[in-house]
């Protein structure tokens, strides 16, 4: 029967295997889906749905880890120690775990985020046609970084035109953008949770006070305030809609700091 230290060892080699295979299948799953979005001439959707199938074999992969903790490993780690210090090995591989899922889901964000910037990037090179007066054929000129049918009135004889976006165009109104700045904003985003990890703690002991509502109000909204007045940035028409994306916002946050304080 092998001691308890030949498990540990094993056990460790196990873990160390996981992560290994882990940080190479993410690589591959970059890689093909890249690759994907270039050879299906920019199908998003084909490309992330290939993606999910990539993101389950991912989650299997790390569920493995208890899987074999609870099948292999702790029935034999249990009779080969003689006090509960095993308890400390199923730690080490439930840390594993939660790191491995923490990085799966940042890999997410990052890989949405490159893949929709490409996509962006393509999408308006291919807008760039010549887009004329239905009347005078005088050249036209759209607005690029709008989504959706566009009227163009002609400056030479007056007619207004309409433009009609292709679907991969009008694709980018929605998810693409929101991809693009949620990467961009990514350590921010992290920074803002953060403190809100503190400012719960803080309510959950009975020590929040005014002002620490106070600092978290302005780190949240400076943070929702750059994130929006980026987004317009790729998209003209969210200018419309950025008093009303910050109310949201406002809202949720009132709405959070009733539900935490009652
Ligand atoms: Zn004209």
């Amino acid at each position: 029967m092998p001691t308890a230290q030949e498990l540990v060892q094993k056990w460790d080699l196990f873990l160390a295997k996981i992560e290994t295979r882990f940080a190479e299948t993410l690589q591959q799953a970059e890689d093909a889906s890249v690759e994907l979005l270039q050879d299906s001439d920019y199908d998003y959707n084909k490309t992330m749905q290939a993606f999910t199938g990539m993101k389950r074999q991912i989650e299997d992969l790390i569920q493995k880890i208890d899987l074999t903790w609870d099948e292999k490993v702790r029935p034999r780690m249990e009779d080969a120690f003689e006090s509960t210090e095993w308890v400390n090995e199923s730690i080490k591989g439930g840390n594993l775990s939660s790191v491995l899922w923490d990085k799966l889901r940042e890999f997410e964000v990052v890989l949405e985020g490159k893949l929709s910037q490409m996509y962006y990037e393509h999408v308006i090179t291919i807008v760039d046609k010549d887009f004329r007066c239905s009347q005078c054929n005088a050249q036209l000129e759209i607005v690029k970084n709008l989504f959706r049918s566009q009227y163009v009135t002609c400056s030479y004889c007056d007619t207004v035109n309409t433009f009609k976006p292709e679907t991969k165009y009008t694709h980018i109104g929605w998810g693409i953008v929101d991809n693009i700045v949620n990467l961009k904003f990514l350590e921010e985003k992290k920074a803002l949770h953060k403190d809100l990890d503190q400012l719960k703690e803080l309510v959950q002991s009975k020590k929040a006070t005014p002002q620490d509502w106070e600092n978290y109000k302005t780190a949240y909204t400076n943070f929702w305030e750059m994130y929006f007045k980026e987004r317009i940035k790729y998209n003209s028409e969210l200018k419309d809609r950025f008093a009303e994306d910050m109310q949201r916002k406002t809202d949720e946050l009132n709405e959070f700091k009733q539900q935490t304080t009652f």
